[in-house]
């Protein structure tokens, strides 16, 4: 069993690129980057081709737990610790924004109730103190929180979605506007001029590759830079055993869920306790790992009896050697663009846009200022 509990909308499939194209720009993988990378370019009246080797978001971005959070991998404290406060401040500022643009965007698969990160000691909960207090020196929203769940932090501003019908959607609207996309185009060669699948030429003028998991695959030249690691999750059916109305980050983020607005309960998690063997570029669900999901289920969240109906798994990239994503030119103007360190739904879409006007040529506009690229 390898299917995303959010693949419920109908699909009609996209058919291949076969034979010789001209772009300004070619997009390599159909996600939730990829297609923002594809949004700008069109908003900037360039002509783009879109491929991905297998569907539109069939990769991480349609098989994720869909929490949108403001910020980065690291809690802002940490971002903070990292990068320096201005920074920092105005990267949360830009997440915050760009949440705005997708709900604003997709507003039928997005819900705005907050967020909470839930501390499973008392370590945690101190840690959840400088989170918050970090947050509010900065002026941006942050409520202690004693709930249900337990006790932490509500960030108000975040929020969930259904990952795989955001997509979707997407790729509706930018054929809509006049993109090319493609599905079962795998790119077998990629330089700045021209990206090559088994059937199609496409000649271009730069090259945004916004592949996250097997990013190194794809682009060696990135390999000490990004290393794949895959996440799991399962589903149950609807239950009325629990009622979260906010996707929950509990046990420093290394265990997560949310409750679909029919009860269903989509859990993930446990990267921590299988480390060794979550290093890998595989794509499929194990059974260690989902039974280990089964007792967080059961144990932790409370969902006693409703029965699990999905399970699945796919690959992110985390970045090595330091907490901001990987988007630079890896020669002839092919921009690589990925790391997102297993939060890429908000981050990856500023970046596929700052990459897709970096590879068209085009300065960062006043959305993405100040974005640290290159
Ligand atoms: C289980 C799980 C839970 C997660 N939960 C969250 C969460 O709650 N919130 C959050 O923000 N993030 C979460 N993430 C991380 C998030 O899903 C990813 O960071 C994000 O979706 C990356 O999107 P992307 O578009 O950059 O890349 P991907 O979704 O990885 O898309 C890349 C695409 O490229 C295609 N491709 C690969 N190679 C080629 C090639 N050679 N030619 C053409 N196409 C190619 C793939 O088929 C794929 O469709 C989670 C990830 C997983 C796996």
């Amino acid at each position: 069993m390898n299917d995303p509990v959010w693949d419920d909308h109908p699909w009609p499939g996209l058919p291949p690129v076969k034979g010789q194209f001209d772009a300004d720009l070619c997009v390599v993988g159909l996600g939730g980057s990829g297609l923002a990378a594809v949004g700008e370019a069109l908003t900037e009246g360039r002509s783009v081709i879109g491929i991905d080797a297998g569907p539109v978001a069939g990769g991480a971005a349609g098989r994720n737990g869909g929490f949108l959070l403001a910020g980065l991998a690291s809690a802002h404290h940490r971002a903070i610790d990292r990068l320096g406060r201005p920074l920092a401040a105005h990267l949360y500022q830009l997440t915050l924004d760009e949440l705005d643009r997708l709900t604003e965007a997709t507003p039928e698969a997005i819900r705005r109730h907050g967020s909470v990160r839930i501390a499973d000691s008392p370590e945690e909960l101190e840690d959840c103190q400088r989170h918050a207090d970090a947050l509010a020196a900065d002026g941006f929203a942050v409520e202690q929180y004693d709930g249900p769940e337990g006790q932490g932090l509500l960030f108000p501003r975040d929020g969930a979605m259904q990952p795989l019908l955001r997509c979707r959607l997407l790729a509706q609207t930018v054929l809509g506007a006049g993109a090319i996309l493609a599905e079962g185009s795998r790119a077998v060669a990629i330089s700045g001029e021209c990206v090559t699948t088994e059937q199609a030429s496409i000649r271009c003028r730069g090259v945004v590759v916004a592949v996250d998991g097997r990013l190194e695959q794809v682009l060696p030249a990135v390999a000490g830079e990004v290393r794949t690691a895959r996440l799991q999750m399962l589903a149950t059916e609807p239950s009325d055993e629990v009622a979260f109305p906010r996707p929950v980050y509990a046990r420093w983020g290394y265990d997560y869920w949310q409750q679909l607005p029919d009860g269903r309960v989509a859990l993930g998690g446990l990267r921590d306790r299988f480390e060794r063997e979550e290093w890998t570029v595989a794509a499929e669900p194990t059974p260690a790992v989902q039974a280990g999901l089964d007792r967080l289920l059961r144990e932790r969240v409370g969902v006693r009896s409703a029965r699990v109906t999905a399970r699945w798994a796919a690959p992110v990239s985390f970045r090595v050697g330091g907490i901001l994503p990987v988007c630079r030119d890896v020669g002839g103007n092919v921009w690589a663009v990925g790391g997102y360190s297993g939060t890429g739904n908000v981050v990856g879409s500023l970046y596929g846009r700052a990459a897709a006007r970096l590879a068209l040529g085009l300065p960062l506009s006043a959305d993405l200022e100040a974005l640290p690229v290159g």
